[in-house]
């Protein structure tokens, strides 16, 4: 890990210490699911077909994700950066917010009024934190199913 990245861990640790622990959890609970590190993150492709989400420094990706979808990945990075940001502030400003706009009720409003998921503060910042923050990284799939960082 980077200067840069052992810093991450630590800001994630102690100003966002809620969320890196409630992602944490999560984390155990879908510990035998594939796992990388990504910038200081800790991704996971968790098998919940409908969604993928961040919290605090952990990250969980929808199980069609492919490593060569930088756009999601990205986007969920962006998220990790506002608990980065927002510490104790995230739940209520981020969390909560980005819950509610994804339940069905929320995307059956938007698929009737034609708005766009990124109509939504949290998302549209998370969108252009990840294309700030994000760099793209080499990945691919083993023959095992887990996600590895291609050799440089
Ligand atoms: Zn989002």
């Amino acid at each position: 890990m980077s200067a840069k990245q052992v810093l991450y861990v630590m800001w994630q640790w102690t100003w966002g210490f809620a969320q890196t622990l409630a992602g944490a959890v999560i984390f155990l609970i879908f510990w035998r699911c594939p796992h990388f590190r990504y910038q200081g993150a800790v991704v996971t492709v968790w098998p919940i077909k409908s969604g993928s989400m961040s919290v605090g420094g952990f990250l969980f990706l929808h199980p069609g994700w492919q490593p060569g979808n930088q756009k999601l990945l990205a986007h969920e990075y962006g998220h990790t950066v506002q608990s980065l940001i927002l510490g104790p502030l995230y739940l209520f400003v981020i969390g909560i917010p980005s819950f509610l706009w994804a339940l069905p009720p929320a995307t059956r409003w938007r698929a009737r009024h034609k708005i766009p998921y990124s109509a939504l503060y949290t998302e549209r910042w998370a969108d252009r934190n990840g294309a700030r923050f994000a760099k793209k990284p080499k990945l691919r799939r083993t023959s095992d199913g887990k996600i590895r960082r291609e050799p440089a």
